[in-house]
């Protein structure tokens, strides 16, 4: 990965080398930690978090959620984020990544969590395609797991927690392994539910359909793509889908923050549509895109979408 000079650490900035933490750190051995993925553009007026304040609050749901008791508040959060991409803004010269994470560091052993110190981190660094340059241009191909998506009767997929990407890691080997790009998760009911880190949509007769939240994260990148949907006139709806009407949708891609927009080529060896990027995924992709570079400045719709650095 490519490192910059800070993180910022509990209220201050430290060196990148010297983010470190205890070996018996709570979060290390029981797991509960809450996180956030963020993505910051470069756009002709300089760099720009997207939709920080929705990060930053998601962010906060999932601690009340884990009960994590994080000690910032909502502006505090996007002020750190500020003052860490500003610190670090020499080291960037492409688009960034940002990770801010809750944790419970070191000092108190055993599962009850609630006595254990509270940490708060955020880090920066450039990060281009999560999915690589080929799959956001003409496609992944996706595997169904066999692993159901985590089962809300035992975790809680509201919120962003460290804990539930085991599941979405173990999907994630198993695809790669089977020689895919990325892993598509089943509720237990057997209908769709999410990528490993993606929400997914098909397109049928024009019109996008996407799964409900019962089993998936809210995604800020999923409802940015239904309104930038609803510009381009085309209906959404919130659905479930089965994993048949899948293989004969005539587009599907994923989003998330670091997968963007990403089209699905190939589902279980099955092609979807003609095998490659859709008209409407690139039609949609193109409109992601002039979002997060401020070309949608002027649109009201979209104020507030990006804070500015430079
Ligand atoms: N589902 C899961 C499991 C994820 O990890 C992500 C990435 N955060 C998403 C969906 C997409 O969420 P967002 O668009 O807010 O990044």
């Amino acid at each position: 990965m490519k490192e910059s000079s800070y993180i910022w650490k509990n209220g201050e900035l430290i060196a990148w080398k010297d983010a470190t933490t205890h070996v018996l750190s709570h979060t290390l051995h029981y797991g509960n930690a809450a996180f956030e993925g963020t993505r910051a553009y470069m756009t002709p007026k300089g760099l720009a978090i997207f939709r920080l304040r929705e990060h930053c609050a998601r962010l906060l749901r999932s601690c009340k959620i884990l009960r994590l008791a994080c000690p910032y508040t909502l502006e505090e959060l996007e002020s750190a984020h500020i003052e860490l991409l500003k610190a670090n803004r020499a080291d960037f010269s492409g688009n960034v990544y940002i990770r801010p994470l809750v944790y419970l560091g070191y000092g108190v052993m055993g599962v009850a969590h609630i006595n254990a110190p509270v940490e708060t981190i955020i880090a920066a660094w450039e990060w281009g395609a999560y999915l690589g340059e080929d799959g956001i241009n003409n496609g992944i191909k996706v595997k169904t797991s066999s692993f159901a998506r985590n089962p809300i009767r035992s975790t809680m997929g509201k919120a962003k927690a460290a804990a539930n990407y085991l599941n979405s890691q173990m999907a994630k080997y198993e695809a790669l392994a089977c020689g895919c790009d990325e892993a598509l998760l089943l509720d237990e009911q057997g209908l769709v539910a999410e990528g490993s880190g993606e929400c997914i949509f098909i397109v049928r007769d024009n019109k996008l359909i996407t799964p409900p939240h019962d089993y998936t994260l809210e995604s800020i990148t999923q409802a940015t793509t239904i309104e930038l949907a609803k510009d381009l006139g085309l209906e959404v709806l919130e659905r479930h889908i089965t994993r048949d009407e899948l293989y004969v949708a005539d587009e599907a891609f994923f989003t998330g923050t670091a997968a963007e927009i990403t089209p699905i080529r190939e589902v279980d060896f099955y092609t979807i549509g003609s095998g490659g990027a859709g008209e409407i995924t690139k039609a949609l992709q193109a409109q992601f895109h002039d979002l997060v570079s401020g070309k949608k400045e002027q649109n009201p719709k979209y104020a507030g979408f990006l804070t500015f650095i430079d």
